[in-house]
Parts: C-alpha cells; structure tokens; sequence
C-alpha cells in the first residue's frame, strides 16, 4: 500500500487562502516605494494589539531579538541573573546572555512542562533579578504562581511567549501578565512568516517605546536641534532589529485566519487526543486540561521508546520533531555555568522522551489518523517491516 508522505509542517494550503490579501499587501509596499519601516509594519503592530490587548506591540525582525531587546529596555544590567527552565528552545537561554546576564536554571514540572517555581531555593530566587518563564506547545505556565512567586522574591516577571499567540490565562494574554513578552512568527509557529520575524507586547507605554527605540539603532524619532527635519537622535546603543516590511504584510493576511487556523489546530488535537488515548506508553504533554485556552502551536507526546517511534514514522513518510533534544543546561554553548546530567531529571527525561507530531492548518483529520494508526501500531507491536 502505498500513500503519500505526511511532512512534519505544510503552509501551502493556507498561503493559497491569503494569496489576495498578500499580494494586496506587497502592492501597497511597491506603490509606497518605502522598504524599510513602512505602513505594513504599523498596521501589524496595530492589528497585534487588537487581537492581544496588549496596550503596544513593537514588531521586529524575531522571536529571539525580542527577547534580547525586551530584557535589555527592562534595565538588565551585566551579570543580572535571569530564571529559566532548563527544557526550552535554546533562545530562551541564549538571549539572556546576549542581553548581557546569566541565565540560573530550574527544572520544569513533568504534567505541565512548565517552570516549577517550587524546587528553587530561596538563595538562588533573591540572587536573580528576572524570571522568563516559558509558555510551551499547548498551554501556559501558571501566571498567577510565578506572579506571586516574583513578587515574593522581588523579580521582574517576564514571559516567553514566543509559541503563545492566541494562549490566554484568567482573559489575559500570554505576554501581558508581567512586564511583558515576545512572540515569535517563525514560519512553523501558529502564526508563522515566510522568514523570520517576532515582536514584543507589552501594557508600559515608556518600555516600548524603548524597544522601538531598540530595535532601530537606538533612534528616538526626535529631530537634532541643529538639524531641524532629520529624525536623527540617537539616545541608545541600539541594534538593527527592524521588522521586514514583506513579513509584516505576509502576517497581515495571515491574520485574517489565525482564528480559524486556531480552530483547526484544536479540532486535530482532540482527534489525536481520542486516537492515542489507549495507546500503553504514550502520554501528551503538556497533560490534557480539556481547558477551553488551550492553543495547540504543538501536538507533543512522551513515549520510552522515542527514537525508534521516530525511525518507525519516517519510514512510513510521517514527519516528526524533537522538541527539544538536549536540555539547556547541557547544551556546550553554556557548559561554562558547569552543569551536570542529573541536574534537572524532569527536563532531561522530556528530552528523551518527547516528540512533536504533525499539527498545522494544512493537515486534515485523515492525515491525524494516519499518523495515530501509525504510532498505535508501533507500540501495540504490530510492526510490519
Ligand atoms: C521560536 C521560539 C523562540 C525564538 O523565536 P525566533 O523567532 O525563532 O527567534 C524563543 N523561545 C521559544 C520558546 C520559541 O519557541
């Protein structure tokens, strides 16, 4: 029997669905014969703030430099230490470091895949001065205990929401229960680009308008007194870190099916959810809440026997993703904080043991049941070379 192969991630569909808008939109770029910070990118940023609350979102050119320029506008100062879960994407860690800290990492809990705020010692909480918790896959970390916990430690409270466009906890926001936070438009997130894009959100007038700041060399807009009309001061040492002009309006006809897209994601969720429910060995994570604010950027599962699942699936043309391999807190580019495997056996077990299945607008329910057959044959034995 032969069928077609199953990739890990698709937008071809959706991209034939928004094509008018986009084109309309790359129209407008050339009619206006501005490439650089034009209207596209101000009307995302405007349409973000509707669809997130967020008072301000300041669109840049990724997920990880918002976070690098969101750290820096909060007045990190070098060798500031900054909590975060050691099982993550690796920009969690690494745009601490190139905001000038030190990320301190903690282990994550094993049902939510959250940060687990319980294990940190006292002395390591009142030696940092931020906590970046993540949200992952499906759902968010718990806002209201990592908000206590960093008022009770004198924290400032970030979040990486980077996967969290859509996720929202007690009405709010992911990004909006702290100072503020980042998304990511990665072409693979559930808001995805055709390149690399991100922004920060954030409720504080006077922080994004730091980040903006930021992210163009550090320019205010303010013209020099003796240069009347050239919006030329330069009040910080900024970055170049503008978003591009084609990803914002590729994210504003995008926008117009996030809701539907969402829709999708979490029709396909619940049919993996019935279809691998009595599979012996396999659990999702994040664990199932059945909450209605659960976001599905994700479809993640554990099983003992990970990597061969994985072999066993491609053989059969299904794609896969381990997110994520290897724990921060091992990854070489950090070896100097001295970490040892055993350090965080929860992060180092979902790093074993996890793995993304196929979740995206493109794929239908035939498709989900596909891969279940394919992942309940596998672990009920029945597999035929
Ligand atoms: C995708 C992602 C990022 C980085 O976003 P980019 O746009 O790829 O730079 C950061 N943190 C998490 C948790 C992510 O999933």
């Amino acid at each position: 029997m032969t069928s077609s192969s199953i990739p890990f991630f698709s937008q071809v569909k959706t991209f034939e669905k928004v094509w008018p808008d986009l084109r309309a939109g790359v129209d407008e770029i050339f009619a206006d014969g501005k490439f650089s910070h034009s209207r596209q990118v101000g009307r995302l940023e405007k349409a973000l703030e509707h669809y997130t609350g967020a008072r301000r979102v300041i669109g840049v050119n990724s997920g990880t430099d918002a976070l690098v320029l969101l750290l820096k506008a909060c007045g990190l100062r070098p060798g500031d230490r900054v909590l975060v879960p050691a099982y993550s994407f690796v920009a969690t860690a690494t745009s601490v470091v190139l905001a000038g800290g030190r990320p301190v990492f903690t282990d994550i809990d094993p049902d939510t895949y959250a940060m687990r705020t319980e294990g940190i010692g006292d002395e390591e909480a009142d030696g940092a001065r931020f906590v970046l918790p993540v949200h992952l896959f499906s759902r968010m970390a718990d806002m209201t205990a990592l908000a206590a916990f960093a008022a009770g430690h004198g924290l400032v409270l970030l979040e990486d929401s980077a996967e969290g466009i859509g996720m929202r906890q007690n009405g709010v926001h992911a990004g909006l229960h702290g100072r503020g936070g980042v998304l990511s438009f990665f072409p693979s997130k559930t808001l995805g680009a055709l390149g690399d894009a991100g922004a920060v959100l954030t409720d504080d007038e006077d922080l994004a308008d730091h980040v903006a700041a930021l992210r163009h060399h550090g320019r205010t807009g303010r013209t020099l007194a003796h240069f009347p009309g050239i919006s030329n001061e330069t009040l910080h040492v900024g970055h170049n870190s503008k978003m591009d002009d084609l990803q914002a309006a590729v994210l504003l006809a995008k926008l117009t099916v996030l809701d539907e897209d969402v829709r999708h994601r979490a029709v396909l969720a619940r049919r993996y959810d019935e279809g691998l429910r009595e599979v012996p060995g396999v659990t999702r994570r994040p664990a199932i809440t059945g909450a209605p604010d659960e976001v599905f950027y994700v479809y993640l599962i554990e099983t003992d026997r990970r990597d061969e699942l994985v072999v066993h699936l491609h053989e059969r043309g299904i794609g896969t993703e381990t997110y994520y391999p290897l724990p921060l807190h091992l990854q070489p580019c950090f070896a100097e904080l001295g970490h040892r495997p055993g350090d965080f056996p929860v992060a180092e077990a979902a790093s074993r043991r996890a793995v993304a299945l196929p979740l995206y607008a493109d794929l239908t329910e035939a498709e989900v049941d596909r891969v279940c057959a394919a992942v309940r044959d596998f672990h009920t034995g029945r597999v035929s070379a």
